[in-house]
């Protein structure tokens, strides 16, 4: 992996960022997602700059250990767990996951409080409607919250993904949405947007985008996991 591509990518990411006319002060935090990548695209983010990187299945976050024992711990990026999450793999990811990003049952939050006790969490919405993705209707996104802190959780913020097969500009509402939830719980991290839908994101208030190919270009082709990190069908 080229960092110095990468570095350049990050800068076209920032300056895209940059670009987008918002009300709003607060800086975007770029995650670089390395889901699919080789191991050396997570230090090639951090050389490049990132403080945190994204993945997305526990087998593969397992197999990149190495790469992130092997950063000087003042480099070591912080690590989000931004896939859809089986239970039974929290006891493996402890110690090795940072925040918790798809947090989307309270069985979920229940394993992650036993394995990492006042462990970092994002809340997953399901803004879109769509089954197969993750995330809790909104409706119980302030249940799941309250849930997560009894729990002893720290609850940081909301992840949402926008719509699959759909131009950008359908995400708005949704993201619009989940930001106000953000704000009407008084919550600091508000994730969304990706490489095609960042903009949108931007603009309705994102405080974290989560971006893979824009950084690393196209995503390899993956093999389907033969045990798929997901245990329930939403
Ligand atoms: C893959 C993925 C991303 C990054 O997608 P890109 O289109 O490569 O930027 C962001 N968030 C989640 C949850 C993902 O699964």
């Amino acid at each position: 992996m080229n960092v110095d591509a990468v570095r350049t990518a990050l800068a076209a990411m920032r300056a895209r960022i940059d670009g987008v006319a918002r009300s709003w002060s607060h800086p975007v935090e770029v995650t670089a997602v390395t889901k699919a990548f080789p191991p050396d695209a997570i230090s090639a983010a951090v050389a490049a700059g990132c403080r945190s990187v994204g993945e997305n299945y526990a087998q593969e976050l397992l197999a990149k250990r190495p790469v992130l024992d092997h950063l000087d711990a003042s480099d070591r990026p912080r690590v989000d767990f931004i896939g859809q999450l089986q239970s039974n793999k929290v006891r493996q990811l402890a110690g090795l996951v940072d925040r918790w990003a798809t947090v989307d049952r309270v069985s979920l939050a229940t394993e992650i409080a036993r394995r990492d006790p006042a462990g970092r969490v994002l809340v997953q919405v399901n803004a879109t409607g769509e089954s197969q993705k993750g995330g809790c209707a909104f409706d119980d996104v302030a249940g799941l919250v309250e849930q997560c802190r009894a729990l002893g959780l720290t609850v940081e913020g909301l992840l949402t993904v926008g719509p699959t097969n759909e131009p950008p500009a359908a995400a708005a509402d949704g993201f619009e949405a989940v930001r106000g939830l953000v704000d009407e719980l008084g919550l600091e991290v508000c994730s969304m947007g990706m490489t095609a839908d960042l903009e949108v994101a931007v603009a309705a208030g994102a405080t974290n985008v989560r971006i893979g190919s824009a950084l690393f270009g196209p995503r390899p082709k993956q093999q389907p996991p033969v045990h798929p990190d997901r245990d329930h069908p939403g």
